[in-house]
């Protein structure tokens, strides 16, 4: 509900009190501040191996506390920082935190796979194979510790330019996966041009998995899509004991979900992987 106004001029619908308030620009302007003041953090949500019950890695996912608003989701302030370019900067210190983290729990022997979300804008921006290449070596991580997500809308906008970058990335190393699959208004003929390693299902065919409904055949369908494609397929949003049942049986590869663990700051999930039943 972001209504542009002449030149950097935002107004922000607010629905809950249902007036336009300026709290956009606020949000425009604190977030200038945001990475100098240390208010991001980076928050960590397992993700399950199925056929094997053991925890491959994490996927960080970015958490502002406000000094006056405390916490503000991502949901929020990202498409802000889209519109403004102050994305890249914020997606610099994720990488470069990622990274850092995930070369942490390699020393301690943790699962050091890490995933961070990557928004669509960068992949048409020249740089965003070098900022990668340069975070990975400056942290000394394995490029096959990186994977990045990328919304399904994002990619389609430019598919040629979005292979371009995909492969690049590919060749260094790095895993790409499509996330929120389902969700956008992709045609499944992308899946045959994009060099993509992972589909990420959408959380919202989990939602009433274990209802005998349509999701639950839309559910069925992908993962066999995906296997048939040679893709590993993952599903986010898993809640329920039932969810992962049923996703086991029909072939998901890896589980996230409040089920499994939320996301939560990195010395609470180091804690929770040690006294979980799941190994790594
Ligand atoms: P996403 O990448 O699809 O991440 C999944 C979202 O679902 C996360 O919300 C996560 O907390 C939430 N989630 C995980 N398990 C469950 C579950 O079992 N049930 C429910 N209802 N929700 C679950 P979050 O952390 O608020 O992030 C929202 C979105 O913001 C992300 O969606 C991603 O698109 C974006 N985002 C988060 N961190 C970053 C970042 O560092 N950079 C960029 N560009 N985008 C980010
Ligand atoms: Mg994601
Ligand atoms: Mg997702
Ligand atoms: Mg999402």
């Amino acid at each position: 509900h972001v209504k542009r106004e002449g030149k950097n001029m935002y107004q922000f619908f607010d629905e809950s009190i249902g007036s336009c308030s300026d709290s956009f620009l606020d949000l425009e302007t604190d977030l200038q501040h945001a990475i100098e003041r240390q208010e991001f953090q980076l928050f960590y949500q397992p993700k399950l191996d199925l056929a094997t019950n053991r925890i491959i890695g994490a996927e960080a996912l970015i958490r502002w506390y406000h000094p006056e608003k405390g916490m503000i989701s991502p949901e929020q302030f990202i498409p802000v920082a889209e519109q403004n370019g102050q994305i890249y900067e914020i997606t610099k210190w994720v990488l470069k935190e990622a990274c850092r983290q995930s070369r942490e729990w390699t020393k301690h022997q943790l699962p050091s796979h890490v995933s961070v979300n990557i928004s669509p804008h960068h992949l048409y921006r020249r740089d965003l194979v070098q900022t990668i290449l340069d975070t990975i070596k400056e942290s000394g991580i394995q490029p096959n510790q990186l994977e990045v997500e990328i919304t399904e809308n994002g990619l389609v906008q430019n598919v040629d330019t979005a292979v371009e970058t995909i492969s690049k990335l590919k060749k260094i190393g790095i895993q790409v996966s499509i996330d929120d699959f389902g969700t956008g208004f992709s045609s499944l003929s992308y899946l045959k041009t994009l060099p993509v390693d992972t589909l990420k299902m959408d959380r919202s065919f989990i939602h009433n998995l274990s209802e005998k409904g349509k999701d639950q055949m839309i559910v069925q369908s992908v993962i066999q899509l995906a296997r048939a494609m040679k893709l590993t397929v993952v599903a986010e949003g898993v809640e329920e004991e039932d969810h992962l049942l049923i996703l086991k049986e029909a072939g998901c590869q890896i589980a996230q979900g409040y089920f499994i663990n939320r996301p939560v700051p990195n010395n609470e999930y180091v804690k929770w992987l040690h006294d979980s039943h799941f190994d790594w």
